[in-house]
C-alpha cells in the first residue's frame, strides 16, 4: 500500500505559520506592513494581554473586493507579485502570500473590509482555516482584521509564549522599527485600553521626538545631529544622537529602502566615526534611512530575517563613516563661533559656517597632487628621495588651495612649539600642530587607499624587517594595502622583508618602526576587515608622520596647514577623537583681565 500522501491545507499553513508568526508582535508586524501596503494613512493597533487574546489593526487602506478578502487567506495568495522577476523590483513590504494564510491557520480571524468603489462591505470569519462565515456588511472604507486568541489550536505554541510584559515589549519594538520609517502615516496602539503610543503624521524627526522624546531620559529634540549624503551608490539621511547624549540604552535603527534593517558592520562604521567622543559603555541613538537600488542588495527573502546584504558594502560603510563624522565635526565646531557677526578680516572660523562655501577636500581630489611632498613639513632627506617633479606637486598645491577661504592676512603665531594661535572674530583659536598636522594626514591617506595612488620613494639599498612568524603571516595579508599607501614589500626568507620602496611621506624616518607600529594597530582592533585594516594603516602613518611637539614653524607653513585642517569635512576632532582646536572667546578672556 501506498504510504505517502498530501497533507491537508489546514496542517500544511499550521506548519507554515510556525516560520511565519512567531508571537503576537509578528503578527502585528505582517498586519501593519499589509495596511502600509494598502495605502492607509491611518492605522490603528489594538491588544489585549499583549496581543494573546487579541491584536486588532484598523486601517483605512484600499480594501478588498468580496472575492480578494476570502483569496487572500489562502497560501501564495499575493496581489503584490506575479512573476519571479518582480521579485527584484519590489516596491512594498509584503510579497511572499503567506501571512494571512499563516495568521488565520493558528487563530480566530474576523475580517471586515470594503472598497471605496462598493457600497458595502464584506464580513469574513476563519477559525484554525476553516472559513466560519461571509456575509456583506456595513462598514468605512478599508480593513479592520482582529485575530482573536493565537496559537488557541496549537497549545504547545502558546505555552511558549513569554509573560505579558515581555510579550508587550517585542510588541513595541516591532511597532518602533514600522512607525519609525513610515512618518507619514498617523499611528495608534493600544494595549488593554490604555493609549500607549499615539503618533500624528510628520516628519521623520518629529517621528522619532513622538515615540522617544517623552520617556527616554535623552532630550532627542536637542540631542539629535542630521546626516545625509548622496552618492551614486547609496543616499544615506538620518539622525544620530550628540556623543554627550549616549548612554547604556541607545536607540538605534538602520532601514534601507524604507524596511528595517540590522547591520552590524554599518554600526561598526558609525561607531567609528564616534571613536574617540564617547565614554566606556556608552553608545549614541542613531536613526540612518538608506536609499539603493534595489538591485544592488539582497532582497529579505526570509520572513523574519532583518538582515541584508549589499553589493558595495566596504563603500558604504566609508560613506556611512565620512557621512556620520562629518555631520558630528559640523556640530562640535558651531557652538563656539559666532557665525552672524560680519566678516573681518581676521574672521578666519567664518570659513566653517557655509557649508557650500567649505568644499570637500579638494586638495585631496587632485590626483597628482601628493600632500606629503611638500617640505615645508617633511624635508627631510631629500638626497634619498626619488621626486622629480616637485614644482609640480607645489604649484597643484598652490592651485588647490588657491581659492579656500582661509585669508592671506591670517597672521598666526606658534606657542611652545605646540600651538598654533590664530585671532579670530570672536576671541582667540588655539590649533595643536600635531593634531592638525595628522587630522589632515589621515584624510589624505584614506583617499589614497580608495584610489589607489601613492607617491613612493624607491630606495637604494633596500631595508629590511625581520619578523616573528605570526607578523611575517600577518604581514603578508597587509601587503597590498601597503603597497596602497606606498610600501613595496618583498619576501626576503621565512623571517624577513626586504622594504623597496616606501610612502613619500615618510621621508628619511625609518621604515621598519613605522611598520611595525601599523602591524601593532591592526592586531590590537581585533577586527580582520578590510576597511579597518586601512583605517588603522593611515592612522598609524599619519600618527608617526605628523608635526611632532617642539617642531617650530614659520608663518607660512602655518598658513598652509591651515588651509588644509579647513578644507577637511571635518577638522575639530582627530580622526581618533582627540581635540584638534579650541576657542579662547572674548568673554572668557575679559572674565581674566
Ligand atoms: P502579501 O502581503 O505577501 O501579499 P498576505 O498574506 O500578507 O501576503 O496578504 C495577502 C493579500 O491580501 C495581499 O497581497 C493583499 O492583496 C491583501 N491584503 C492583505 N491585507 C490587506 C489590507 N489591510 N488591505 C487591503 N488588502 C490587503
Ligand atoms: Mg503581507
Amino acid at each position: 500500500m501506498d504510504i505517502i500522501h498530501l497533507l491537508p491545507d489546514s496542517v500544511a499553513n499550521q506548519i507554515a505559520a510556525g516560520e511565519v508568526i512567531q508571537r503576537p508582535a509578528s503578527c502585528i508586524k505582517e498586519l501593519v506592513e499589509n495596511s502600509l501596503d494598502a495605502g492607509a494613512t491611518t492605522i490603528q493597533v489594538l491588544v489585549r494581554e499583549a496581543g494573546k487574546t487579541l491584536v486588532q489593526v484598523i486601517d483605512d487602506g484600499k480594501g478588498m473586493s468580496e472575492t480578494d478578502v476570502r483569496m487572500a487567506f489562502e497560501r501564495h495568495a499575493t496581489s503584490k507579485i506575479s512573476d519571479a522577476a518582480d521579485l527584484f523590483a519590489l516596491t512594498t513590504m509584503g510579497f511572499r502570500g503567506e501571512a494571512l494564510a499563516a495568521i488565520c491557520a493558528v487563530a480566530q480571524v474576523e475580517v471586515t473590509t470594503r472598497r471605496a468603489e462598493d457600497e458595502v462591505g464584506s464580513l469574513l470569519e476563519i477559525n484554525g482555516s476553516e472559513v466560519a462565515r461571509q456575509e456583506i456588511c456595513q462598514c468605512p472604507v478599508g480593513t479592520n482584521i482582529r485575530v482573536k486568541n493565537l496559537f488557541f489550536n496549537t497549545p504547545a505554541r502558546r505555552k511558549y509564549l513569554k509573560p505579558n510584559r515581555t510579550e508587550l515589549r517585542n510588541i513595541l519594538m516591532e511597532f518602533y522599527r514600522v512607525v519609525l520609517v513610515n512618518p507619514q502615516v498617523a499611528f495608534t496602539l493600544v494595549s488593554d485600553d490604555e493609549v500607549l503610543l499615539d503618533l500624528p503624521k510628520g516628519t521623520h524627526k518629529q517621528r522619532i521626538e513622538q515615540v522617544f522624546g517623552k520617556s527616554q531620559r535623552n532630550q532627542f529634540s536637542a540631542g539629535l545631529v542630521e546626516i545625509h549624503s548622496d552618492t551614486d551608490i547609496v543616499s544615506i539621511r538620518g539622525f544620530v544622537g550628540k556623543p554627550e547624549f549616549a548612554g547604556k540604552n541607545p536607540q538605534q535603527y538602520f532601514f534601507v529602502n524604507n524596511r528595517f534593517m540590522r547591520h552590524p558592520y554599518f554600526h561598526k562604521a558609525v561607531m567609528t566615526a564616534y571613536q574617540g567622543m564617547l565614554q566606556p559603555d556608552h553608545e549614541p541613538s542613531y536613526f540612518i534611512y538608506f536609499d539603493i537600488s534595489p538591485e544592488s542588495i539582497d532582497v529579505n527573502i526570509h520572513p523574519t530575517k532583518t538582515e541584508i546584504k549589499f553589493a558595495e558594502e566596504q563603500t558604504i560603510w566609508q560613506i556611512l563613516q565620512a557621512t556620520v563624522r562629518e555631520a558630528l565635526g559640523k556640530f562640535h565646531v558651531a557652538p563656539s563661533i559666532d557665525f552672524d557677526t560680519p566678516l573681518t578680516t581676521l574672521d578666519l572660523p567664518q570659513v566653517t559656517v557655509d557649508p557650500g562655501k567649505v568644499q570637500q577636500p579638494r586638495v585631496a581630489f587632485n590626483p597628482n597632487y601628493n600632500p606629503f611632498e611638500q617640505s615645508t613639513y617633511s624635508h627631510s632627506a631629500p638626497q634619498k628621495t626619488a621626486i622629480q617633479n616637485w614644482d609640480k606637486f607645489y604649484n597643484d598645491l598652490r592651485s588647490a588651495t588657491d581659492d579656500l577661504p582661509v585669508p592671506e592676512d591670517v597672521h598666526p603665531l606658534q606657542v611652545s612649539g605646540r600651538y598654533i594661535a590664530v585671532p579670530v572674530n570672536d576671541g582667540l583659536m588655539l590649533v595643536d600642530q600635531h593634531r592638525a598636522h595628522m587630522t589632515v594626514l589621515f584624510a589624505q591617506l584614506e583617499k589614497q587607499m580608495l584610489e589607489g595612488h601613492a607617491l613612493r620613494q624607491q630606495l637604494l639599498f633596500p631595508e629590511v624587517l625581520e619578523l616573528s612568524a605570526d607578523d611575517m603571516q600577518l604581514m603578508r595579508q597587509l601587503q597590498d594595502q601597503l603597497l596602497d599607501v606606498g610600501f613595496e614589500l618583498e619576501q626576503l626568507s621565512s623571517t624577513a622583508y626586504a622594504i623597496n620602496s616606501t610612502p613619500a611621506l615618510l621621508g628619511s624616518d625609518a621604515p621598519q618602526r613605522c611598520l611595525l607600529d601599523i602591524l601593532t594597530s591592526v592586531k590590537q582592533t581585533g577586527v580582520s576587515a578590510k576597511t579597518e585594516w586601512n583605517r588603522q594603516i593611515a592612522l598609524t602613518m599619519a600618527r608617526d608622520v605628523a608635526l611632532s611637539y617642539g617642531k617650530i614653524l614659520s608663518e607660512p607653513e602655518m598658513q598652509d596647514l591651515l588651509k588644509q585642517l579647513f578644507a577637511l569635512p571635518v577638522y575639530t576632532k582627530t580622526p581618533d577623537g582627540k581635540t584638534v582646536l579650541t576657542n579662547l572667546t572674548n568673554a572668557e578672556i575679559e572674565k581674566r583681565l
